[in-house]
């Protein structure tokens, strides 16, 4: 396939390529709509500093990377050992606070599971592991655990701590229908460029009183609306789709699935009002300050309006 390259250090070059090196939606995933419009342009502050412009379907809301780079070619875009959910480094203030808080998470997640799954000897399947913390703990409660990892060395150290059979994505398309009673997907599903398909697939591997778990950003928050292009979350282009409460509820409708309950990710607000701040270069007041501030006020929103945080579980059933 010949092909002109779109991406920015290449802009208008011809290249022979086996695969489409960009992707450029000309309809919403979601609702099908071609009425599609720009955002903001958002930059990728964390590795390469690119731009990527950010659209949102002027008939169901939802917003999305456009162009993004294709499945084959953005591994360099994750290309980085500070990221964070892949590696263990405990370099950095905001590095360390996360590891601080990520072993009180995991129990709180397990219970949250715990809470909605019918049965004991639970069947879990997570997708896009990373290196297995989550697997692990949910492992330790007697649970089965199977996880899916694109990323082979975050894939190996899953494997090494958790024992369990861990594949990558092409795993996922030959697990069968009705497999699990849980399926989880911690802050992965904005990664994932077969997003209709992997809903579908979920909706067919889940039991038919399966429960699945999805963590997702939620450009609606308070401190989303506070750094525009400069959240954090955004985080182009590994981060593909942009989800609100509205647009997750018609994605999972489409695909036979219904929210039962919406959760809040309180800390998160805090984390990502720290790294927006980084990305603007802002001073070291500022830097904690503010993000201190915009977290506190983001979080104490999001007690009284769940649609406000920064981050949110949706707790999903089969319709
Ligand atoms: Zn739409």
């Amino acid at each position: 396939m010949r092909y002109i390259c779109s991406l920015p250090e290449h802009h208008g070059e011809i290249f022979d390529f086996p695969f489409m090196p960009t992707i450029t939606l000309t309809s919403c995933p979601v609702c099908g709509s071609s009425k599609l419009e720009k955002v903001f342009d958002a930059v990728d502050h964390f590795a390469t500093k690119e731009i990527f412009p950010v659209c949102e379907c002027r008939e169901c809301s939802f917003r999305f990377t456009n162009s993004f780079p294709s499945e084959e070619m953005i591994g360099r875009y994750y290309d980085s050992a500070d990221y964070i959910s892949h590696s263990d480094s405990d370099k950095g203030v905001v590095n360390r606070l996360y590891h601080y808080f990520r072993k009180g998470m995991l129990q709180k997640k397990v219970d949250l599971v715990a809470a909605h799954a019918q049965g004991d000897s639970l069947r879990l399947l997570d997708i896009g592991c990373g290196t297995g913390y989550f697997l692990q703990a949910a492992k330790e409660r007697g649970w089965h655990v199977r996880g899916i990892e694109k990323n082979s060395a975050a894939r190996e150290s899953a494997i090494a701590r958790t024992g369990a059979v861990i594949e990558d994505e092409n795993g996922l398309w030959n697990l069968e229908v009705g497999t699990f009673e849980v399926v989880t997907l911690w802050h992965v599903l904005e990664h994932i460029e077969k997003l209709n398909e992997t809903l579908e697939k979920l909706q067919d591997i889940l039991k038919p009183d399966g429960v699945a778990v999805i963590a997702l950003p939620n450009h609606r928050a308070y401190d989303a609306q506070c750094y525009r292009s400069f959240w954090a979350a955004y985080d182009v282009p590994r981060h593909l789709w942009h989800f609100s409460p509205g647009t997750v509820e018609k994605l999972l409708k489409k695909h036979g699935l219904k929210i039962i309950e919406t959760r809040p990710m309180p800390l998160d607000a805090f984390y990502i009002s720290m790294l927006s701040e980084q990305y603007k270069k802002s001073n070291f007041l500022l830097k904690y300050g503010r993000a201190f501030l915009v977290g506190l006020i983001g979080y104490l929103r999001s007690l009284r309006h769940v649609a406000q945080s920064s981050s949110l579980i949706y707790i999903v059933k089969k319709d």
